[in-house]
């Protein structure tokens, strides 16, 4: 929580956010590994309210699943989110037509997936975007554990609409081999904990080595999240990770910044 800010307060300090459009989307680029250039984004949700500063999302994102809010605001970002993809890809193209098309990941949480809304909304925001929904990866978080029955129901309607699906934080929670026994992903994201202690503690490196075993076997992609050093992404690399996404090759930035780069043919 903000310092000094009763939850409250802060609940109405982001209703106001909603309204005036203030939460912000930047983009995290995912490296492929094998060859060396961006293959996708990460949307991240962001808030500066003008007199408490930052509010970071694992203080807002909670509050907007609480109170609801995350409907609405979930809606907006996959959007926003969309219409960027078209706009990065575009440039993409212009500087490399043959490369393999980019895809957005979009964090969705438990409470949008139960919403009557969602998937009327997304079906909407695809009819209006020509976006394919394979270049879309709904990411769900391995720690999603409400009412499992109705997010896998509305995460088996996401599928048969042709989105991929995404298996964040793998490793956090205790319920990710349910997840992976009982819903179609095609990528699983390996959480920072396991890329932050792999150097210091062989069990780690291992752990990710069966994980990635697992996963190929699985038919499904690997993301390494908190990639920071050039001995992670050497590692990472050698023992078969797809993408990584980290400081090491970008943090998190405005849409505008990602044009830019992409035009420069990055
Ligand atoms: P996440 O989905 O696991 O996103 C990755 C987080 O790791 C992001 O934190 C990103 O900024 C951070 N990160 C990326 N590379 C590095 C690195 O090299 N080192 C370190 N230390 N951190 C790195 P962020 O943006 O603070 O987001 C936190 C969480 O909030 C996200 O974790 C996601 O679960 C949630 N979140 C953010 N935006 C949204 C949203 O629009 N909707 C929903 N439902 N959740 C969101
Ligand atoms: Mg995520
Ligand atoms: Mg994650």
């Amino acid at each position: 929580m903000a310092k000094g800010v009763d939850k409250m307060r802060l609940e109405s300090h982001l209703y106001q956010a909603l309204k005036n459009n203030d939460i912000n989307i930047m983009y995290q680029p995912m490296m492929d590994l094998n060859n060396q250039y961006w293959v996708g984004f990460e949307a991240l949700s962001r808030w500066t309210h003008s007199k408490l500063g930052v509010i970071p999302p694992d203080v807002f994102i909670p509050l907007a699943e609480e109170t609801g809010f995350i409907v609405e605001m979930g809606m907006i970002a996959f959007e926003t989110a969309c219409q960027s993809l078209l706009d990065f890809q575009q440039q993409r193209d212009l500087a490399y037509p043959d490369r393999k098309k980019m895809f957005m990941s979009i964090n969705v949480s438990a409470r949008q997936l139960t919403s009557k809304t969602f998937l009327p909304s997304i079906k909407d925001i695809m009819a209006r975007y020509a976006v394919s929904p394979k270049q879309i990866k709904i990411e769900i978080t391995e720690s999603l554990v409400v009412d499992y029955a109705r997010v896998k129901t509305g995460l088996d309607q996401c599928r048969k609409m042709g989105f991929s699906l995404s298996l964040d934080d793998f490793g956090t929670g205790y319920s990710g081999f349910q997840h992976l026994l009982e819903l179609d992903f095609q990528t699983l994201k390996i959480d920072q904990a396991f890329t932050r202690t792999m150097f210091e503690n062989q069990r780690s490196l291992t752990l990710i080595e069966v994980v990635i075993d697992m996963a190929k076997r699985l038919n499904m992609e690997i993301v390494a999240e908190g990639i920071e050093t050039e001995r992670d992404n050497q590692i990472l690399t050698k023992i078969g990770v797809d993408y990584g996404q980290g400081y090491l090759y970008a943090r998190p930035m405005p849409k505008s910044h990602i044009i830019k780069q992409l035009k420069q043919g990055i």
